[in-house]
């Protein structure tokens, strides 16, 4: 526990000893900054729960900030859900909402002081050479031969790149740093480069675009960004953001602290926004918020609370070495909030029917039943003589030690009677198509009668008032290896049964007006939620995990 606590904790304790240290005197202030070029996944929940957490924490601010660099990639359909995705999770940026490109002529600004202290360059190599000018980790790369523009030629031509007279790709603008340094980020990095695009935002003012090392760390620093929390692979790019905002004069003292953290890789789970615009677009799911997605979109239709992904990212922590954690996790986590917060209901998935024949053809029963053992609440359940049960609740030949119906055996239904199968009907191919059964009368839920005990109990529900339902269940979208490792070439790891949709499942009439988002735990059965698609006269539920806890069980051992 200690161990976990100090792990979880180590940006947190940077934070306090800048505090300590005087170091920002206005408080602390973080930043989430998504591309909108995908919607949101688990992985992005982590940062977020991270960057807005750390605020919360230490009584400052978080921004939200779209890194809208890249126009061709980039949308307002995502910048839209990436919105309702921290919203539903329960973060707010208050009025601090900002865009890259709201500073795209401060940047362009930047670009030019770079250029007037010699510190950059335009070069004319395409971006092959360029890639074959920048070596190797063992080779130092080789200079560009435009690489000692003067700055006044530097200055016209970045004037005219901005101006639209270049083609894309026929000129970059280049940081001068040094094309030996041992780290390849400060080989005079790519800063500015043309695209005749249309932006989401800017429309077409601009055809050059910051590259995203440039306008980062200088979006932070204009923002007053205090703590600039990213994942590990941005590690060898500190020392260009450091080299940047030097030497464009920001004071080394309250400039932002940038401070690296693994980012979330789960088992049996893709966390690419490219991976996962493939699945989407090359149609192997049914969109974003499709059940099976990991995008928050797609865990919140499959019916995860927000409490449930944040609790999540809380246990897991934050740590600075690479890892992989157990989907089984997150499930456990979701199971744990519906399992206090959800409603029991009955409802029979595979379906067959029981007649009582001793219970009279007329007769309907009101039963009072528990919504819930942890909040209370009652509702009534109707009860007649003949109902749904699970066919996997009865066996003809039965095992030892079966405690569900069996030709001449008793079982209870849950809230009712003792119930006795007196006889199986078959088909002609030898399926049961039905169950004859006599119920104790004396044996009610709840009469004084009832004393007699019996082993199982089963779930059921009455056929004249059951509703018909239609229910999706998931699997994993993707097979793994042994460890839970999606291979690279993931279209070919597609799990062929990842959804059965059960057509012709019997639910309880107490839902029938239950909305869209609502969980309910299914007697016995599992978690499910009420999914849009549904109807008052079509109900549609996802199941959102099963009951057995595999991650709780492991941690038992
Ligand atoms: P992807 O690889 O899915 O495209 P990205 O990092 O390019 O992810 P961004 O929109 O740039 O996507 O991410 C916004 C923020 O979320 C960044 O600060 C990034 O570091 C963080 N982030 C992205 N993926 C993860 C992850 N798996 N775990 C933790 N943080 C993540
Ligand atoms: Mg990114």
């Amino acid at each position: 526990m200690a161990e976990k606590e100090m792990a979880s904790n180590f940006i947190q304790n940077a934070i306090e000893e800048d505090l300590k240290n005087g170091k920002y005197t206005d408080g602390i202030h973080t930043r989430f900054p998504p591309e909108p070029n995908g919607y949101l996944h688990i992985g992005h929940a982590k940062s977020i729960c991270l960057n807005f957490g750390l605020a919360e924490r230490n009584h400052g601010l978080c921004n939200l900030r779209f890194d809208d660099t890249n126009p061709t990639k980039e949308d307002t359909e995502y910048v839209d859900s990436i919105q309702e995705d921290i919203k539903w999770l329960g973060f707010s940026w208050g009025n601090r909402k900002f865009y890259a490109s709201d500073y795209f002529d401060k940047l362009y600004d930047y670009a030019v002081q770079l250029i007037k202290k010699g510190l950059a360059y335009v070069d004319d190599l395409s971006a092959e050479e360029i890639k074959a000018y920048r070596g190797t980790l063992t080779e130092p790369g080789k200079e560009s031969p435009y690489r000692n523009r003067s700055i006044e030629e530097n200055l016209d031509l970045f004037a005219r790149m901005k101006a639209g007279e270049f083609a894309d790709g026929e000129k970059v603008l280049r940081a001068k740093i040094d094309m030996a340094s041992p780290n390849m980020v400060m080989r005079d990095t790519v800063i500015y480069r043309i695209a005749h695009a249309t932006h989401h935002r800017t429309g077409d003012k601009w055809c050059i675009y910051p590259m995203y090392d440039f306008a980062h760390p200088l979006s932070d620093a204009i923002e007053g960004i205090t703590h600039s929390v990213c994942t590990l692979e941005f590690e060898e790019h500190r020392p260009f953001y450091d080299w940047l905002l030097d030497s464009l004069d920001f004071n080394p003292n309250t400039r932002p602290r940038q401070i690296e953290f693994a980012r979330l890789n789960l088992t049996n789970t893709v966390t690419s926004k490219r991976k996962l615009r493939q699945l989407v677009e090359e149609g192997y799911v049914r969109g974003w918020d499709d059940p099976r997605m990991p995008t928050i979109s797609g865990l919140r239709r499959r019916g995860y609370t927000p409490a449930s992904i944040r609790n999540f990212c809380e246990e897991i922590g934050v740590a600075k070495a690479n890892s992989l954690v157990d989907v089984a996790m997150l499930e456990h986590s979701v199971r744990e909030d519906l399992n206090e917060n959800a409603d029991r209901v009955m409802a029979v998935l595979d379906p067959v029917k029981v007649v009582i024949t001793n219970y009279p053809e007329d007769k309907q029963e009101w039963l009072l039943a528990d919504n819930n053992p942890m909040h209370g609440g009652q509702r009534f359940v109707p009860f007649s003589r003949e109902i749904w049960i699970d066919r996997a609740d009865f066996m003809e030949n039965p095992p030892k030690k079966y405690f569900r119906l069996k030709p001449g055996g008793e079982v209870r239904l849950k809230h009712a009677y003792i119930i006795k199968c007196e006889e199986v009907v078959k088909d002609a191919d030898g399926n049961v198509t039905e169950l004859h059964c006599t119920c104790d009368p004396t044996s009610k839920t709840g009469d004084a009668t009832a004393n007699r005990k019996i082993k199982g109990t089963i779930h059921w529900v009455a056929c004249k008032t059951a509703l018909p339902a239609e229910v999706r269940l998931y699997d994993y979208l993707l097979e793994t290896d042994a460890d839970g490792n999606v291979p690279d070439d993931f279209q070919h790891a597609l799990n062929p049964d990842s959804m059965k949709v059960i057509e012709n499942a019997w639910i309880e009439p107490s839902v029938k007006l239950a909305a869209a988002g609502t969980h309910y735990q299914f007697l016995r059965t599992g978690y499910f939620v009420v999914d849009p698609d549904t109807t008052p006269d079509h109900l549609v539920f996802n199941r959102v995990v099963g009951l057995r806890d595999s991650w709780a069980k492991s941690q038992k051992k």
